[in-house]
């Protein structure tokens, strides 16, 4: 099974949940840091890492010999990476999105595949719970670099088939390309907001973009008792479950500031974050049995 971990807004401690869920996970797991453009999933669940490589997206070469100047290549390229400039061609690599189109319609042959730097994908293994060795995939995109989903792409393509271990994803927060590229392959969705107005606002909208995937939807309140209720209110008229609740704890900011997993540190984390588990893993069965899956 996949499970995304998701947030409307940055900031809501997804990363702490997620890291949380890894370390308490009793099954084969493989964690997974989608959150390419700030990865930080590795400074929880400290990684030994067995592979660093570069992400390469095929980009146009010219060949300035062969170029007739046709301008066909720049008609077709709907990203305007190509364009006609007097007596030469310019290729905008910062603006391709690897289609390859022009590289199959030049009728010259003067454009061959090269490759720009993505970023880098990191693979390793972390201790899971039990001391059971889980896997771990990072993608970190490269400083400047503005497509964050061909990266994730390549690195959901590394991952196992999930008939071997549950894949848990850190995902980029916010409801846009890559936040839905994240979690698009999931099981199982689980969202986490806070109590407060802005924690509202976005779990809105992520409840908006995500809902029409179809797949089951929960929601993880962290630092509980810090605002109103009104986040509970909305999940109840959208009759959406609220998986936990986590307390608002200076033990667990004190882990986060010391880079630990709050669940191996903080005993009602652990117990929170057991159930938050239990509770994913039946909303998932339920959904692959075809029962719908209510609060
Ligand atoms: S299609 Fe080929 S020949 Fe025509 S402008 Fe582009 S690169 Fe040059
Ligand atoms: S590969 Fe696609 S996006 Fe890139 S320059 Fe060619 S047509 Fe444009």
């Amino acid at each position: 099974m996949i499970y995304a971990i998701a947030s409307g807004k940055g900031g809501t401690g997804k990363t702490t949940v997620t890291a949380s869920l890894a370390a308490v996970w009793d099954r084969p797991l493989t964690a997974v840091d989608l959150d390419v453009e700030e990865p930080n999933l590795h400074l929880f669940l400290n990684p030994t890492t067995e592979a660093e490589t570069p992400a390469l997206m095929e980009t146009p070469v010219l060949d300035t010999e062969r170029c007739t100047l046709c301008g066909q290549c720049a008609a077709f390229c709907q990203f305007k990476a190509l364009s006609v400039m007097g007596k030469t061609l310019l290729v905008f690599q910062e603006m391709c999105h690897g289609c390859g189109g022009c590289l199959a319609l030049c009728p010259e042959g003067a454009l061959s595949p090269g490759g720009r730097e993505l970023g880098r994908i990191v693979s390793g293994h972390f201790q899971a719970a039990g001391g059971a060795q889980a896997g771990f995939f990072m993608g970190r995109l490269r400083v400047g670099e503005a497509m964050s989903p061909p990266l994730m792409r390549q690195v959901k393509a590394l991952l196992p088939k999930t008939a071997d271990a549950d894949i848990l994803i850190d995902s980029p927060p916010g409801v846009s390309c890559p936040a839905v590229n994240a979690v698009m392959d999931a099981d199982c969705i689980v969202l986490v907001t806070e109590p407060t107005p802005f924690g509202l606002h976005d779990l809105k909208l992520a409840v908006e973009a995500f809902r029409p995937l179809g797949k089951p939807l929960g929601v993880v309140v962290n630092r509980a008792g810090i605002g109103d209720e009104k986040v509970q209110q909305f999940c109840r008229e959208q009759n959406l479950g609220v998986w936990a609740e986590l307390p608002y704890s200076r033990a667990v900011a004190e882990a986060y500031a010391r880079g630990e997993v709050a669940a191996r540190v903080v005993p009602e984390m652990r117990t929170a974050t057991l159930a938050l588990m239990a509770r994913m893993r039946d909303a998932a069965a339920a959904s692959n049995s075809g029962e719908v899956h209510h609060a």
